[in-house]
Parts: C-alpha cells; structure tokens; sequence
C-alpha cells in the first residue's frame, strides 16, 4: 500500500461524512430551486399568442358575453327615459337595433310611459327586467329541463349551419362526461367529412364515444345505429349531430323528420328532447328559423348561442314568447366552459345590468 493509500484509508471517515453532507446541501438546493416558481402570474398560463384558460366563475363568463348587449341597448334604457325629457323614440331605435319583435317594443314602451316617469335609472331597469320576465317565466318554468330518470336520454340538436351545433354537442359531451354520465355521440352531419372529424376531436378530447358512418352516408342510418347501441350498453345520454346544410336535392327538414322518426322506432320516447341551436347573431332571421324547426320537429327547447359576439342577445325574448319553447342551455363563447344551463333571472339581470347576488 503506498502512501496515498495509506493517507486515504485513515481518512475514509472525514470523506464519507464530507460527501453526506455535501449530498444533502445539493438536494435541498435542487428542491428549493423547484419551489421558486414565480407566482406573479398564473402557473397556467397560456403560451404568447393562445388565449389563457380563464379561471372564472359563471356569472363573470356570463357578464363578460353579455357585454355588448348591455352597453349598447339593456343597460340605456334608464338613462334615456330617466332624465328631464325621456325620449320614448330614442329608445324604440335602439330596442329595434336589438331585434325586439315589433309587438314587444311596443309593450315595453307603453309599460314605461306609465310606470316609468319620474323614476331613477335604476328603477327602470329593473321595470326593463320585470317586463322580459314576465313574458318567458311561465314558458321557462312549465317546461322543465330533462330530469334525472334512469333511461337512456336521446338528444338531438338541430340548426342552420354554422349556428354552433357542433361545437355545443363537444361542449355539451364533456360536462355529461365530467358529472359521471355515460355519453354516446352519433355524428349524423355526414355530408362533410370535416364536420365529422371536428365532432371526433370534440369526442376524443371528452372521452365519450362517437359513432360515425361513411361519408355521405344516410344519415338517419347513424342515428339509429348510435340510439340502438345507446340502448343496448345503457348510456346516459346519446347525443346526436345533425347536418344544417344538404348538398343533395334532399329537403332539410324532410331529411331531419326522417332521422328524428327513425330513432322512435327504437324507443317511441325517443328522443326525449330536440333541441335547436340559435345564433344570437342571426338577428331577425332567428325567429323564423325557429318556427320553420319547430314546425317540423316539435322543438323542446332552444340553445342560444354566441350571445358573447353580438348586441342582440335579448332577442331570446321574442323567440321564447312566440314559440313558448324554453332556452335550456346558452352559450356565450368557444370554450367548453362558454355553455351553461340557461337561469331566467341571472341571465334577465345580467343583461339589463342589475345586481345578480
Ligand atoms: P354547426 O355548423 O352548427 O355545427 O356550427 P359549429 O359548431 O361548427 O360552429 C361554428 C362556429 O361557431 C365555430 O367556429 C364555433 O367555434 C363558433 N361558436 C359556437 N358556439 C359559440 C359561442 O357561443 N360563441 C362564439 N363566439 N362562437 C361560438
Ligand atoms: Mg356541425
């Protein structure tokens, strides 16, 4: 054994403490190191350029989509009507720019004339509130949300293209999903290849099963291969896609009555409900696509949609009082937390600006 042998066997001790003791300061260096995140912005934050997940609640989405209504037509009205000359014309423009249906306008004004002299802003909005109340509470309340009953729960959506009817099933899909239910989705929109692909991400991303048929296949085919196998491996909730466009000769509504009528052949009750997708955008053109779909299908309810991009989200009022149909769901952006069940009061509040605690 030569001398540096020597020297180190004697100091083994020294050397061995020595590396604990650095080990033990480098691993607490590397932990607190891990622990130094910054926490002057959210850990999840977005990349540059992609919009950030929003950590908020339903009532600030809600507020945050019905903006443009509020600031241009809702939240006006009692300031118009309040001061020293309340001018009942002014606010029949800007009712009208909101696509109020005629009768309605007229009703408001003549229910602020009497009631609304003399009064603070704040209290014409709420006369404003109790007015749109007034007329959709009775269908609101009558027609129920679908309940919790044990049976396999078919839902069709329906609307013009582009209305949001895909988006609103993968939206809809991954909350029945996330709540524990077993979800199924027929993509019976079969005249585009990329309206099924896009339904199929939506599916993957949920987790829920997509039944899909050949391009321009018969599309009540898939509708019924998808409520056959609803029933027979019990799912919750079988949602299904619809084409809002045909590139055939095939009228659309004959093409959507047959799918409807296609899948009672497997359940007289089904589906339990039918469901249309309304753009808030289309304006005037919304009520009369609604009463073509209801006229054809027996509609169970509406989704109004994309109330975030346009000042004309009260025109749910004259849709649900003409059709006496309620809105069960609204969605008022493109993420799958945009779309909610629809409360009367929160959204009648939000939209004329009034406190919603
Ligand atoms: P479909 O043709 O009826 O199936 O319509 P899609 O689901 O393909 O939607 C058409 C476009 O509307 C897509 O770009 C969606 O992201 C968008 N969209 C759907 N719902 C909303 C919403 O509530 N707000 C906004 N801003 N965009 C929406
Ligand atoms: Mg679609």
């Amino acid at each position: 054994m030569n001398e540096v042998q020597q020297f180190l066997g004697d100091n083994l001790e020294v050397y061995v403490s020595g590396f604990v003791v650095v080990g033990g300061l480098i691993a607490y260096w590397l932990k607190a190191k891990q622990r130094k995140i910054p926490t002057d912005f959210p850990t999840d934050a977005a990349a540059p350029g992609v919009e950030a997940p929003a950590k908020i609640s339903w009532t600030q989405r809600l507020s945050l989509g019905l903006d443009k209504s509020r600031s241009e037509v809702w939240g006006k009205i009692g300031n118009l009507f309040s001061g020293e000359k309340p001018s009942l014309d002014e606010i029949e423009e800007v009712l009208y720019t909101a696509d109020l249906p005629t009768g309605l306008v007229q009703d408001l004004l003549t229910k602020l004339d009497k009631e609304g002299k003399g009064k603070s802003p704040n209290e014409i909005q709420s006369l404003v509130y109790q007015f749109m109340k007034d007329k959709m509470e009775t269908v609101q309340k009558t027609n129920r949300v679908s309940d919790g009953a044990k049976s396999t729960k078919v839902i069709m959506i329906v609307g013009v293209n582009g209305a949001g009817k895909t988006t609103t099933i993968g939206k809809l899909a991954t909350k029945l999903k996330s709540e524990g239910n077993k979800v199924i989705v027929g993509a019976c929109d079969t005249f585009r290849a990329a309206a099924v692909d896009q339904l199929q991400v939506w599916c993957e991303r949920a987790g829920v099963e997509m039944v899909r048929a050949k391009d321009g296949a018969d599309p009540s085919g898939v509708a019924f291969d998808t409520v056959a196998k609803a029933y027979k491996e019990n799912y919750d909730y079988c949602l299904i896609d619809t084409a809002g466009r045909l590139h055939t000769n095939v009228n659309l509504m004959e093409e959507l009555t047959k799918t409807k009528r296609v899948m009672s052949k497997i359940d007289p009750q089904a589906p339990s409900e039918v469901l249309l997708v309304l753009d808030a955008i289309t304006g005037q053109n919304a009520l009369k696509q609604a009463q073509e779909f209801h006229k054809a299908l027996q509609l169970t309810g509406i989704i109004f949609t994309k109330c975030d991009g346009s000042a004309k989200a009260g025109s749910a009022v004259g849709i649900v009082d003409s059709l006496k149909v309620p809105i069960k769901y609204i969605g008022v952006g493109e993420s799958v937390d945009d779309l909610h069940l629809f409360d009367l009061e929160l959204y009648l509040k939000t939209l004329v600006g009034l406190e919603t605690t």
